[in-house]
């Protein structure tokens, strides 16, 4: 069966390096590079997403940058020339950072530069510390996620509430805090989830207080946990960082998936993936396993996905994000949702086009090739994937192979000829 190899279509004769000197073609070479990454990036996120669809497939993923919005006709398709992206316009957006690879990239995007934000204003504005904090239980294999998380985050209102952390938080000038909620699964200990909280104080401590503080609030932390049934080691219970470096790692990896969206050198990355193994796997990780034919991967993210869908990810103490001159208080799905400022349209996908795009599961081609900025190259590629339709139709017989026109003699008699 004639198949046209959609990555043939791709490639662009004219995209090729001129010759120059050499500092240019490595320049060239250099971007070259930081695009295919991005480009395979893309893919793998559209590769997850529809995993996370066919395992999920009542929810809102499903629709996710695949059914046309209400009172839109065609898929508009939009490049933005700062950052070189493109994106589709007019189509139905999930906004979940939780069940969809390709909005919680987007999604973690925007809050790692609130995060950076953050810690810029206040090492500028206040001078205060700010501590890393990560809250764990012990947790077993054989344990149900949504009882877990729910004695958990029971576990960590009741320590928040408690009078003795007030009295913590006045004591030691803590004025606000953002945490994180995250997930990861481990063959051996099954669910684990956990809090990363970044702390803000707004003077500066000394590592005798914040070992002082760590060992109060390590005190908060077991007994409340206690009241929820759990327990934990002292060394994984409540971890504490405090250098800059730690701080500014974590914010670096934030929303990042260490396969698909890799940060820092090669070193950092192979760093990341030994962390990862020792830490469990991310739902991301589960959903790749499960593309992969591993069935109790799949189970594991139904589960998952069933707890977790629609809880809050990122929670800012209040008014807090306004002390830190953030006024923007965006929700997960207007983030995902927003134009890029600098977008501009670059064409239209009618809905005979579209549903070939998705036929050919070719979603993120379409955004590889529109990133140059041509529509031209969009066309090509339909073009490409219209070809291919009309040739698997023809091996089925449904549609006739154009051969050499033979007239018939009755057209030849018309003609004069016989
Ligand atoms: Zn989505």
């Amino acid at each position: 069966m004639p198949v046209l190899d959609v990555s043939r279509v791709l490639i662009n004769p004219l995209a090729l390096p001129a010759l120059g000197n050499v500092a240019k073609y490595a320049a060239t070479r250099t971007t070259a590079e930081k695009n295919a990454n991005r480009d395979s990036a893309t893919r793998e996120r559209f590769a997850l997403q529809n995993e996370s669809r066919r395992l999920v497939p009542h929810e809102r993923v499903a629709r996710c940058l695949r059914y046309i919005a209400p009172k839109q006709r065609s898929v508009e398709v939009l490049h933005s020339p700062l950052d070189g992206r493109a994106h589709f316009g007019s189509l139905e957006i999930c906004g979940s950072v939780w069940l969809c690879p390709v909005c919680a990239s987007k999604v973690a995007e925007k809050r790692r530069q609130e995060l950076i934000h953050a810690i810029d204003y206040w090492k500028r504005e206040s001078g205060g510390s700010i501590l890393f904090a990560t809250f764990t239980v012990r947790h077993q294999r054989a344990d149900d996620l949504q009882a877990l998380l729910d004695r958990f985050s029971a576990a960590y209102r009741r320590l928040t509430g408690h009078r003795g952390y007030r009295q913590l938080r006045e004591a030691y000038r803590l004025v606000g805090a953002i945490r994180a909620l995250e997930v990861t699964h481990g063959d051996a200990n099954g669910w684990h989830p956990h809090y990363h909280v970044l702390l803000f104080f707004d003077r500066q401590l000394d590592d005798a207080e914040i070992s002082r503080f760590e060992a109060l609030l390590y005190k908060l932390w077991f007994a409340a946990a206690a009241h929820e049934k759990l327990d934990m080691e002292r060394e994984r219970g409540l971890t504490i960082k405090h250098t800059f470096g730690a701080i500014a790692d974590y914010v670096a990896k934030y929303g990042r998936d260490p396969k698909t969206d890799p940060w820092g050198p090669e070193s950092e990355m192979t760093k990341a993936h030994i962390k990862q193994s020792r830490a469990g796997a991310t739902p991301w990780e589960l959903l790749r396993r499960a593309a992969a034919g591993d069935v109790r991967a799949g189970f594991l993210y139904r589960e998952y996905a069933g707890v977790f869908k629609g809880r809050q990810q990122l929670v800012w103490s209040p008014h807090f994000r306004a002390a830190l001159g953030l006024a923007d208080d965006a929700t997960d799905a207007d983030v995902a949702a927003a134009r890029p400022a600098d977008a501009v349209s670059l064409g239209w996908l009618g809905f005979d086009e579209w549903l070939l795009v998705l036929r050919y599961d070719a979603r993120a081609d379409v955004l590889i090739v529109a990133s140059s900025g041509s529509w031209t190259a969009v066309l090509d590629l339909v073009a490409g994937l219209r070809f291919r339709r009309r040739a698997e139709r023809q091996a089925r017989g449904l549609e006739p192979v154009p051969s050499l026109i033979i007239p018939s003699s009755l057209q030849l008699s018309f003609l004069g000829v016989a």
